[in-house]
């Protein structure tokens, strides 16, 4: 790996970060007259803690990462951005990233005017290190995996992900928004072994709390450091933080939602066979599956027209002919299935 000072942009690296009242004052006192806050209106008068401290060592409890190598943030989508920010020169430096994948990791590049390049993964949705390694420079500073891999709901091959990152120079930004629900372990194991790793995850999907926006990256103490130089002083507001926290106490209740997933996973799987434009239902290592239907613009406006949203993958890269679907509740999963059995090709 080079070193971090060779791969942060020079600005982020030289950057005096924004100290704000609760990073100047920690401990005990009876009077806080220093941020200008409303004395009314308690407890919501108060700024948010701006390292969330009470929630990242609960994570640490949950999820066996030091409270000091875990970045939060809004949803996903603020490290996928401030990832790109740190490390990636505009107009100069590039991202290389498997394709299909999630969309947003081009659409941040795209918006950090930092060039994004695709590298397609096999007919079976298998990624090639070797492949990703021939598309990188020496302006490369990031590569993007996903694994489970939206939308194709595979996990990518372990092997590969380790070449990836002992041969690659740069970061490499696993994200397993998905991981819970498949039977890969987490590469957050991973962290010690590889310092330019940075893991991310959510609460958006087996936690069940989409609505409380809480993305999460897990990397080194000194990427970490970097992230929290760069964040919004209050990045994470104390609703968010106080249900997060209630989420972490009842974890057992969220092990019991993914049993209930998976096997509804299986049951929509088989089910889902049974249909006769279904042509073939994609392996899932997640909450959803990828089926190919044909003609999917159609079958999308039939669903559509009974109320029943699904997702038209038929756009995107070797996904033509395809929608994805969310794994619901058994109820939900059988009224999918029934009007998909009524579509008329
Ligand atoms: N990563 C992947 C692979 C996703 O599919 C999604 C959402 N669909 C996200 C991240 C975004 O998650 P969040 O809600 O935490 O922004």
């Amino acid at each position: 790996m080079k070193t971090l000072e060779q791969l942060v942009r020079p600005n982020i690296w030289k950057l005096k970060p924004y100290s704000c009242a609760r990073n100047e004052f920690h401990g005990n006192a009876t009077t806080f007259l220093d941020a200008n806050e409303n004395p009314y209106n308690a407890p919501y008068n108060r700024y948010p803690d701006p390292l969330q401290t009470t929630l990242k060592n609960k994570l640490f409890q949950v999820k066996g990462v030091k409270p000091q190598q875990i970045f939060l943030g809004n949803g996903s989508d603020e490290p996928i951005d401030l990832t790109i920010r740190i490390f990636c020169e505009p107009g100069l430096d590039n991202i290389v990233a498997i394709d299909p994948t999630y969309g947003m990791y081009e659409v941040a590049a795209d918006i950090n005017g930092v060039e994004y390049r695709k590298v397609p993964l096999s007919e079976n949705f298998e990624m090639s290190a070797s492949k990703l390694l021939d598309a990188t420079d020496e302006h490369t500073k990031l590569i993007f995996l996903c694994t489970p891999n939206n939308p194709t709901g595979n996990c990518l091959d372990r092997a590969e992900i380790y070449k990836v990152l002992s041969r690659f120079e740069g970061i490499v930004i696993v994200d397993e928004a998905y991981t819970d629900f498949s039977s890969e372990p987490s590469h957050t194991k991973d962290l010690a072994t590889f310092p330019n790793l940075i893991v991310f995850q959510t609460f958006s999907k087996a936690w069940g709390s989409a609505g409380i926006r809480l993305g999460m990256a897990f990397a080194s103490k000194e990427i970490i450091e970097i992230f929290n130089k760069v964040k919004y002083p209050y990045n994470m507001n104390v609703l968010t933080q106080e249900r997060a926290l209630y989420m972490l106490e009842g974890s057992e209740t969220v092990k019991t939602w993914v049993q209930i997933l998976l096997k509804e996973r299986e049951r929509l799987k088989t089910l889902l066979k049974e249909i006769p434009c279904v042509q073939k239902v994609y392996p899932s290592e997640a909450n959803f599956l990828l089926i190919e239907v044909g003609d999917a613009n159609a079958a999308y406006q039939h669903l559509v027209t009974s109320g029943v949203i699904v997702r038209n993958r038929n756009n995107i890269s070797l996904c033509r002919g395809c929608l994805r679907v969310t794994v619901g509740t058994p109820e939900e999963n059988n009224i999918f299935v029934d009007t998909l059995k009524s579509w008329k090709q």
